[in-house]
């Protein structure tokens, strides 16, 4: 049986018989794998902290013919999201690593998913402010998907730059001057600016853009819409941590 070793990212685990857990990771170069981790729940377990969501490291297993799930070597972390210096933070580690695990595929390499994936892991352990960390992580997602609205009026192709709206059953932005009456979802100028600055800057600066809370919630709702639209359905984690904020 061949070993392979990969860099890795943790997406979930789940427990499987008396002491063993089953692992589910992002490879970089051969996509999403199951893995069983022998004893991962024993006291004193070699896998002790390393199979936390969101962790990086060094994964070795074997593929076994037949069988869909591979046998783990060992999980060596490179960052953990344990790092992160808020409880707020590791609120969000979950909901992070369940949209990577919606996204990446089985068996098909999606580098710059898993590079997204590791810059977030890495932003989070740093101590990147985590709100405009979500709204960054998801700006990108769904651009990489190729599911993110261009950042111009879909009616009259002008720019949004005295501010928008996103249509109701539509996910489009068009400009305030062809938003239709009836609501929809707005987006501040505010907003529209932290997206085009998002698209340009890594998220080890994103300190250096500004993001106000309510332009924060405008387009957390417009992400939200976006990510059910293509997921047809609505994700755990989000819920949570929507209900988190509620009970603070
Ligand atoms: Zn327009």
């Amino acid at each position: 049986m061949p070993v392979y070793k990969a860099d890795a990212l943790v997406l979930r685990t789940y427990k499987l018989g008396e002491a063993d857990r089953i692992v589910v990771f992002m490879t970089r170069d051969r996509g999403k794998k199951r893995g069983v981790a022998k004893g991962a729940r024993r006291p004193r377990s070699k896998y002790m902290g390393a199979l936390e969501p969101l962790t990086r490291g060094e994964v070795a297993y074997f593929e076994r013919e037949q069988r869909e799930l591979v046998q783990l070597n060992y999980m060596d972390p490179v960052r953990s999201p344990l790092l992160a210096q808020s409880a707020e933070a590791l609120g969000y580690v979950g909901y992070f690593a369940e949209l990577l695990d919606e996204w990446a595929q089985d068996a098909h390499a999606d580098e710059r998913l898993f590079r997204l994936g590791s810059s977030m892991v890495d932003a989070i352990a740093a101590g990147a402010p985590i709100e405009k960390l979500a709204r960054y992580f998801e700006y990108w997602l769904l651009r990489l998907q190729g599911v993110y609205p261009a950042l111009s009026c879909a009616e009259c192709g002008g720019s949004l730059g005295k501010g928008a709206m996103m249509p109701p059953r539509e996910h489009m932005f068009v400009c305030e001057g062809c938003a239709p009456g009836g609501g929809g979802t707005e987006v501040s100028t505010g907003a529209i600016r932290f997206l085009a600055s998002a698209g340009s800057v890594g998220p080890e600066r994103l300190e250096s853009l500004s993001l106000v809370a309510s332009a924060s919630r405008e387009l957390e709702t417009v992400h939200r819409r976006l990510i059910n639209l293509h997921l047809e359905k609505e994700l755990k984690s989000a819920r949570v941590l929507r209900e988190m904020r509620h009970a603070r």
